[in-house]
């Protein structure tokens, strides 16, 4: 069973006027990243996505509505995240199966070159 989430990596307020109600300082910027999460891993993603909101009309203002200003702003943004590397981190339930795999194959080779029998 595989599981995605987002976590937040930056929020930050900005100047710009809100493509909704206008209002010049009510927009905030959040950029959130991926991480999927399964019973044997845990990984990053490099995936980024960011939401504007605004705290006057609490309306989401999605990219469509942005204007070039905002654009260039959340660009901007994007450009000084600090976000983090992708990686993958197993869990200790896959250490223990790769141990036994590993088990396994050694115990198949020594029997198929009959270096060991039963
Ligand atoms: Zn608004």
């Amino acid at each position: 069973m595989n599981s995605s989430r987002l976590f937040t990596l930056k929020e930050a307020r900005i100047g710009n006027n809100c493509p909704v109600c206008y209002s010049n300082d009510s927009l905030e910027l959040t950029f959130k990243q991926k991480l999927t999460e399964s019973k044997f891993y845990k990984a990053i993603t490099d995936e980024i996505v960011s939401e504007l909101r605004c705290l006057n009309c609490e309306e989401q203002i999605f990219p469509i509505q942005w204007t070039d200003d905002i654009e260039r702003v959340v660009d901007y943004h994007k450009r000084g995240l600090n976000m983090k590397a992708k990686s993958m981190k197993l869990k200790p339930v896959s250490g223990v199966l790769i141990a036994l795999g590993i088990v396994v194959v050694i115990l198949v080779i020594l029997l198929v070159t009959g270096v060991f029998s039963i």
